[in-house]
């Protein structure tokens, strides 16, 4: 998304604009929690969850440089100015009005910056990345704080109750009324495009297909109408698993993934199920996060979060997608690939989902 703004003095050019969260922040401190721009002219950034940012640029004349900025919600506790390096004059950070912080990078006047090719990334809930410029001489990092602390606790999930033997007619599913919901589940990745690959080469699209499959089941049998936006290994874009829940009217749309962790690492496990805005899917997320984790002893609990994923963003009835655990962790991934904990997952999901409709309606 890009927006022009002009006035009589200065061209703006916004380079980019992200809204991620209709909810306010609940402190007014300051968002930004880190910045650092290194040695290779990428500005790395920590924020809280799900912060907007608006970043502008400004086009230098003969008595400053081109400055580059961005603005966070939350009044920055004390203004400050930092000395630059290689390219870049100085650095402020301020409060432009009552309750916002602005970081600028001023550059020096000699130096062009192309910011249109310039991308601004959200790497997680909390991170953004931007390249500004590939340094030509030696520079040194600046920033303040540390850009990839995580700031999201991760619990461990201490939970006893393990259902050791599984047996179907056992299990108690709550009672919904019968015929009265449609809820579609959208197994995610399909075909070509296998999402994580885990230990042992186990495929995200295969794991979350049987899990969906079993979750329609399990559904079924209480009485509630259930869709899948694919049925087997096939190729489905974002757009037609969103377009289809909104057609049909659903009454909830679920997702179901299987996280894999940057550099494979085998010590990360945990579940973790977002939602994108609202108290319905909030509730929803909260209802299928327990469940999926009293499954899943010692995996740890990276909480019920809000994620701008498309599927959950653009559908329009309560919507969350579940990440039933890391297929390159080692607990989560010896488990996943075991069908009795598929079940046992799915089995969760569909209570969870359960307990919300006989909850809200
Ligand atoms: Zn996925």
């Amino acid at each position: 998304m890009s927006r022009f703004f002009k006035n009589k003095l200065f061209h703006f050019l916004a380079v980019f604009l992200f809204i991620n969260s209709s909810v306010p922040p609940v402190r007014s401190s300051s968002a930004l929690a880190a910045w650092e721009l290194g040695s290779d002219g990428i500005l790395k950034l920590r924020t809280k969850s799900n912060t907007d940012l608006k970043a502008y640029f400004q086009k230098g004349n003969n008595s400053y440089g081109d400055r580059f900025w961005i603005d966070f919600p939350g009044e920055l506790k004390n203004p400050r100015i930092i000395k630059g390096n290689g390219p870049i004059k100085e650095i402020r950070l301020g409060k432009p009005v009552k309750g916002k912080t602005r970081l600028v990078f001023e550059f020096n006047e000699r130096n062009s910056m192309k910011p249109l090719t310039w991308r601004l990334v959200g790497v997680d809930q909390n991170r953004w990345r931007i390249k500004l410029f590939s340094p030509k001489y030696s520079f040194k990092n600046i920033g303040e704080g540390d850009v990839k602390k995580i700031t999201s606790k991760i619990k461990i999930n201490r939970n006893s109750s393990y259902i050791k033997k599984w047996n179907d007619d056992g299990i108690k599913l709550p009672d919904v009324k019968q015929d009265k919901f449609l809820v579609v589940i959208d197994p995610g990745h399909g075909g070509p495009d296998p999402g994580a690959i885990g230990i042992g080469g186990i495929k995200e699209s295969d794991v979350v297909l049987e899990v969906s499959k079993i979750v329609k089941n399990l559904l079924s049998k209480k009485g509630v109408n259930v869709k899948l936006t694919r049925y087997k290994e096939v190729d489905l874009d974002l757009p037609p698993r969103v377009s289809f829940a909104n057609r049909i009217y659903a009454d909830i749309f679920v997702s179901i993934h299987a996280n894999a962790s940057r550099g494979k690492r085998r010590d990360i496990n945990g579940l973790e199920t977002f939602y994108y805005r609202g108290w319905r899917g909030r509730l929803l997320a909260k209802r299928i996060q327990k469940q999926i984790l009293k499954v899943s002893p010692g995996s740890p609990d990276r909480g019920v979060k809000q994620g701008r994923f498309y599927v959950i963003k653009n559908t329009r009835m309560p919507a969350v997608l579940v990440e039933i655990g890391f297929l390159t962790g080692r607990l989560d991934a010896r488990r996943l690939e075991k069908s009795i904990h598929r079940k046992r997952i799915a089995y969760a999901i569909a209570k969870g989902i359960l307990e919300y409709l006989s909850k809200v309606g």
